[in-house]
């Protein structure tokens, strides 16, 4: 099932300049009503499902989703939506908060190194690594708690060596058989005072809001030109980002769902083959239990 737009138009394409502000993040609707848009999205899950037991079965690639986005751009709500339907134990998400003391004493890799899924999983990064040139590049006083020599902090490459870092590592992983797949939720400022008022009015929402979420308001042209160096940075043929236009988040979660699965359709999964005495094996169970019905 595809939906009736091409997914490549949200693509960052590497080597391109990118200007944020002339990004969409309100489209046309890519539902006719409620019920269309429960039905597509609902097929996108079966089929998701189907690609994630195949995954599993071969056990030789992982597929790792990023989701990043200001506050209430709806990563939780998108991952909850459409990975749903898939089996639990094939995926797993992680929450990347503000990094612990032990993460802090390590490089800033190392925590989101720990979680990456392994072959035949699905890893679901809501934050990830980005973190690290989106709030520690926009606010100073975070970047101060991070324990670095201050000769490294001070070159003057310090952010595009990070983005570079970053790079190298999705390549790396890349190389050894994990696809990483990056969603940028892009809201506007007006839809987002809209969704924090929301929580402020709505007591079942109430215990999503923190004050937090408005001092990053006040930061939001600086995380604009950081997300704008860091998507333009980091996407890659084989790692792209794509930027998902998500004040409607019913078209964001049709997005997110038809990238996946178009990511999993390239991934060339195939059930592994047996081997002659795995076959030999099959065969000598069926005989067995044919023969000895009770
Ligand atoms: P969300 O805003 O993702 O819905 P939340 O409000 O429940 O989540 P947490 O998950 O506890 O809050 O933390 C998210 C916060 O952690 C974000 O403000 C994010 O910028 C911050 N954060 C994530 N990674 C880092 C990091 N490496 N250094 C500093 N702060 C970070």
């Amino acid at each position: 099932m595809k939906l009736d737009c091409s997914i490549s138009q949200w693509r960052v394409v590497p080597d391109q300049p990118l200007k944020l502000k002339k990004v969409p993040t309100k489209i046309e609707p890519l539902f006719r009503s409620t019920e269309d848009y429960r039905a597509k999205l609902s097929e996108f899950r079966a089929e998701i499902s189907r690609w994630q037991s195949l995954l599993y079965a071969a056990r030789q690639q992982a597929l790792l989703l990023v989701f990043q986005g200001m506050d209430t751009a709806g990563k939780g709500g998108a991952i909850r939506h459409v990975m749903s339907g898939v089996n639990p134990q094939g995926c797993q998400v992680h929450s990347f908060g503000p990094p612990s003391d032990e993460e802090l004493e390590h490089d800033f890799l190392w925590r989101g190194v720990k979680r990456l899924p392994r072959r035949g999983m699905i890893g679901i990064f809501d934050r990830s690594y980005y973190e690290e040139v989106l709030v520690v590049r926009v606010k100073p006083e975070v970047l101060a708690t991070q324990l670095l020599p201050p000769a490294l902090v001070q070159r003057k490459n310090f952010w595009s060596d990070r983005l570079d870092d970053i790079r190298q590592f999705e390549t790396y992983l890349h190389r050894n058989g994990t696809k990483v797949v990056k969603f940028f939720l892009h809201v506007s400022p007006e839809e987002q005072r809209r969704r924090l008022l929301d929580r402020i009015a709505d007591p079942t929402k109430n215990w999503k809001f923190r004050l937090g979420d408005l001092d990053c308001r006040e930061h939001w042209q600086g995380f604009q030109r950081a997300y704008q160096d860091c998507l333009q940075h980091t996407t890659t043929k084989p790692s792209p980002w794509y930027i998902v236009p998500a004040d409607n988040k019913r078209n964001a979660r049709l997005i997110v769902s038809q990238v996946i699965l178009h990511t999993l359709e390239k991934m060339r999964l195939e059930l592994p083959s047996l081997s002659a005495a795995q076959e030999q094996d099959l065969i000598t169970a069926k005989h067995l239990l044919e023969d000895n019905p009770s």
